[in-house]
């Protein structure tokens, strides 16, 4: 097995009970695989007795039951079943997790989730671009079918675009209006199943020229539309309104036209301020590529995932800039960490929430206007 990761993925240390937000005690819906029940039911013992009573079965799966966080977390903010049985012992979802992983054949994929605390820590400090390592492993191949040619593709498209959002002579919002003008075609190419097409497309990305003519081309566009700029940014933070959250998260997206007004107002301070931070966004749009566009080789939403990615770039920058507008300062650096670790954590890791937003995007058809408004 090929295995894909991120430059970072090896510095991760779950920091346990120095854990401000704890995993564990979020009241997540906690899979329980077979093997770990098999376990815990054939081993006995009162610790596994208690773990079985705690299990329930919904739809042939198996679940902690984790009404106020994990009933097993001890008081020091430690897993009481991996200190008394060992690391083996507890479900896969608890090893990994904040790790992810994607399959295809005899290639995997596996990235941090910054739904983490120091995940985001390790996302949001890393000043160099992110590079990508393969290594091999003695996995056994997958078995869930993919089309290789498609997947091929996709994984080259995907690379060119990462470039795209890496490449430090645009501004990070000259990136995202990149990707914008690039979403309708790659999407096209990928309905019509065409990998010649999609193989076109990312030797064209390659390009230098030819993405400073499309950056050119996107900024007359938007600024010969003029749109209306506040009632953009209304929109795209009406998107995350209307989401559920587990606090008051939510209320940083409720914006007047006054507010979204002081917000652009602000909008040059903030820009020249960020400037040498913009690696930030930098890396949470990889991100976004890296760990949801690949999954498009069988689902073909290209159009929702490279949309939606820009969509929550814009929506963690517009935290920023908002911050900055109301209090004359950027947020400082732990406080921006904690930011994207709770966008992450309330809009990426609830699968209703990114759902509200793939289905903005499938019901306008000025979507890239409205974003690409957004960047100039
Ligand atoms: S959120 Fe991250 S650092 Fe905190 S307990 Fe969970 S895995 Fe560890």
């Amino acid at each position: 097995m090929t295995l894909r990761y991120p430059d970072y993925f090896c510095d991760f240390v779950c920091t346990g009970s120095g854990c401000r937000d704890n995993c564990c005690k979020m009241g997540w819906d906690i899979e329980i695989d077979d093997d770990t029940l098999g376990y815990y039911r054939e081993h006995g013992g009162e610790l596994c007795e208690r773990l079985c009573e705690n299990i329930y079965e919904e739809d042939g799966a198996h679940y902690m039951s984790q009404e106020g966080g994990c009933p097993f977390l001890s008081a020091e903010g430690l897993c009481s079943v991996q200190q008394e049985m060992g690391a083996e012992h507890i479900s896969e979802i608890c090893r990994e997790h904040p790790r992810f992983y994607e399959w295809f054949g005899d290639y995997k994929e596996a990235g941090l989730g910054l739904c983490c605390e120091e995940v985001s820590r390790i996302v949001m400090t890393h000043e160099r671009p992110v590079l990508f390592t393969e290594k091999q492993t003695d996995e056994a191949p997958d078995d869930l079918e993919f089309d290789m040619d498609i997947f091929t593709a996709v994984r080259n498209i995907r690379d060119r675009l990462i470039d795209i959002a890496q490449d430090r002579g645009f501004t990070i919002l000259q990136r995202l209006a990149l990707i914008c003008w690039c979403t309708e075609d790659i999407n096209e190419a990928l309905l019509d199943e065409d990998a010649e097409r999609l193989k076109k497309i990312s030797g064209m990305l390659a390009i230098d020229g030819f993405r400073m003519e499309i950056a050119i081309q996107a900024e007359n566009e938007a600024l010969t539309q003029a749109e209306d700029k506040p009632a953009l940014l209304m929109r795209l933070f009406s998107v995350f309104e209307r989401m559920e959250y587990m606090n008051s998260f939510g209320d940083r997206f409720a914006l007047t036209r006054a507010d979204a007004e002081k917000m652009l107002g602000a909008e040059k301070g903030f820009n020249k301020e960020y400037a040498d931070l913009q690696y930030e966004l930098e890396n949470i749009l990889v991100y976004f590529l890296y760990r949801y566009f690949i999954k498009c080789t069988r689902d073909f939403s290209a159009e929702e995932r490279l949309y939606s990615a820009v969509y929550m770039t814009l929506a963690v920058r517009g935290i920023f800039l908002r911050e900055y507008a109301e209090n004359g300062a950027l947020p400082d650096k732990e406080s921006r960490i904690e930011l994207v670790k709770d966008f992450s954590k309330e809009v990426e890791y609830d699968a209703d929430n990114t759902d509200m937003i793939f289905e903005d995007i499938q019901q306008y058809d000025d979507v890239r206007d409205m974003l690409c408004g957004l960047c100039f």
